[in-house]
């Protein structure tokens, strides 16, 4: 069960910590093996190193592109120690066991995330490392491989107890080992599926590097850690966080929704504003300032904006920092921040900030993934844009300009509410919000008693659904959900159509004077 290390290998790219490391191995007599770059770093420090080639008998060449791809060296990795035949190979043909391997893989995620062009990432495409890996994590029967610097502490201390490594710690660096080689060639396979624009779910490797582990997950007693896929667009996973606690699973992903809706909205066409709760919107408005954007939003559902992460389009002032301090807040993510926002903000110590340094493009390609027992389901993201639609006016009355304002803002959000959504909106601002219910006609429902409520705590003497515009993320199957929408005083209707009933709906519609447009375009999210 136990090996003694009497030979090791190392061949790293990040050379964290691998002096002290082989100054101990060469303390207790561990004869090294190394690579090139490795090599010089080890032997400037003055640790006895034997340079790869010479076990080889072959040169480096390629530019490194082969330096340990020889039987000497794989064959020292994947011989079966106690197999005569094995080891009747390896004395016909020069070979000794290698016990330790330490490798980590050249760069290939970092030259992507600092955006080198195409020759510099293939050139960052490691192909010795992986395949030592690999052979070294097949015969954890025998070798230990090291693919992370962390672990490195671990070994000195077992060279104490006679440099002999468990077989528990053998498996599990073998089982580490097989998953970074995994996330390296996911990382890999997707940047040439970006490049060649492949969305298709189908040809992609669903994968990520390992960002963090988390206390905990959506509950205290589920386990959680967060993955990142290299995507480069501004978001939760490339934020900045100034200031605040490590975001918590529910943070990020509440983080998400909220800044993905707002960048539905291009700063262009001004400030706007979302306060996300449990992944839905509490309320959500553009404004003439940014202070502007949030009081609308906050207007919308303040009992339900408390504890909310608040998502912003642009810079984040100092009078709009004054009102978000006001009321408890969990998160806030926005492209930037002024100082003077940032030294208020400061005053709440526990509230996290993150900056973005830009929007993500609403338009662009992506994937999303979900889990199921046993599974999991991969779809593009959902990038269709209300501006892209050819709306179809399908009443005798067509909708204002200001209507159609409205409809295409409440279509907007909706997008980002979880099905069965009902919006209602007016000049740029949410008037109510139904979620996530089984019946369509409970979220009108809903989205009006919200209506009611946000009236009574503003003291406002109607609801802002009085002459607003609603937004159904998906078709209206029956004139009900009409009726529902035009009892809260909307005036105005988009939804994309396709029921068997639409006619039934369109006639209701006609009845009540109401302008309803279609989009052909369904937005469910679950
Ligand atoms: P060094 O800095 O020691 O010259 O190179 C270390 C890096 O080379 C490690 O990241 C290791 O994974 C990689 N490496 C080792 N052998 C080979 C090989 O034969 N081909 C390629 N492409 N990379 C290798």
């Amino acid at each position: 069960d136990l090996v003694k290390i009497e030979t090791a290998l190392l061949s790293v790219s990040d050379k964290t910590g691998i002096v002290d490391f082989a100054a101990a191995l060469a303390g207790h007599g561990v004869r090294i093996l190394s690579t090139g770059g490795t090599y010089k770093a080890l032997r400037d420090a003055g640790i006895a190193v034997t340079d790869v080639s010479e076990v080889t008998e072959f040169p480096e060449i390629m530019d490194g592109r082969v330096k340990t791809l020889h039987p000497r060296v794989h064959g020292g990795l994947l011989a079966i120690r106690d197999d005569a035949e094995h080891r009747a190979a390896m004395k016909a043909h020069g070979i000794s066991s290698i016990d330790l391997a330490v490798i980590n893989l050249y760069p290939f995620e970092e030259v992507r995330a600092r955006g080198e062009d195409y020759a510099e990432s293939v050139e960052n495409i490691d192909i010795g490392g992986p395949a030592m890996i690999r052979a070294s994590a097949k015969n954890h029967a025998y070798v230990t491989v090291l693919t992370d610097p962390s672990d490195y502490q671990a070994v000195i201390d077992l060279l104490g107890k006679g440099a002999t490594v468990p077989y528990a710690f053998r498996q599990r660096m073998a089982q580490k080992a097989y998953a970074r080689t995994a996330a390296y060639d996911t990382a890999i396979s997707n940047w040439l599926a970006e490049d060649l624009a492949i969305d298709t779910p189908a040809y992609r490797t669903i994968g990520g590097v390992l960002r963090e582990e988390m206390r905990y997950g959506e509950n205290p007693h589920q386990k959680a850690a967060f993955y990142v896929t290299g995507d480069t667009r501004p978001g939760v996973s490339n934020a900045t966080l100034l200031q605040g606690k490590q975001l918590s699973y529910n943070n990020i992903n509440d983080t998400d929704a909220a800044f993905e809706l707002v960048a539905e909205f291009t700063p262009e066409k001004g400030p706007a504003c979302a306060i996300i709760k449990h992944a839905n919107p509490c309320g959500v408005a553009t404004g003439g300032t940014l202070r502007d954007a949030y009081l609308k939003a906050l207007a919308c559902d303040s009992t339900s904006a408390f504890g909310g992460i608040v998502a912003l389009n642009s810079l984040l002032d100092a009078e709009t920092a004054t009102e978000i301090v006001k009321l408890f807040t969990e998160v806030i993510i926005a492209p930037d921040v002024t100082e003077d926002a940032k030294a208020i903000i400061a005053k709440k110590a526990n509230l996290r900030l993150l900056v973005t340094g830009g929007l993500p493009d609403p338009r662009a390609a992506g994937l999303t993934a979900k889990t199921v027992s046993g599974g999991l389901l991969v779809q593009t993201r959902d990038n269709g844009m209300i501006e892209d639609i050819d709306l179809k006016v399908v009443t005798k009355r067509a909708p204002t300009a200001q209507e159609l304002e409205d409809l295409k803002f409440a279509y907007k959000v909706a997008k980002h509410v979880k099905s069965n959504a009902i919006v209602y909106a007016k000049d740029g601002q949410t008037a109510g919000i139904g979620a996530g219910q089984m019946s369509r006609v409970d979220s009108a429902r809903i989205a009006g008693i919200k209506a009611e409520e946000a009236a009574k705590t503003a003291g406002w003497a109607v609801p802002l659904t009085k002459g607003s515009a609603a937004a159904s993320e998906a078709f209206l199957p029956f004139a009900d959900g009409l009726l529902s929408i035009v009892g809260a005083g909307a005036t105005a209707v988009i939804q994309p159509g396709g029921s068997m009933r639409d006619q039934d709906v369109i006639d209701a519609a006609n009845e009540h004077n109401v302008a309803m447009v279609f989009t052909g375009m369904r937005h469910f999210r679950h």
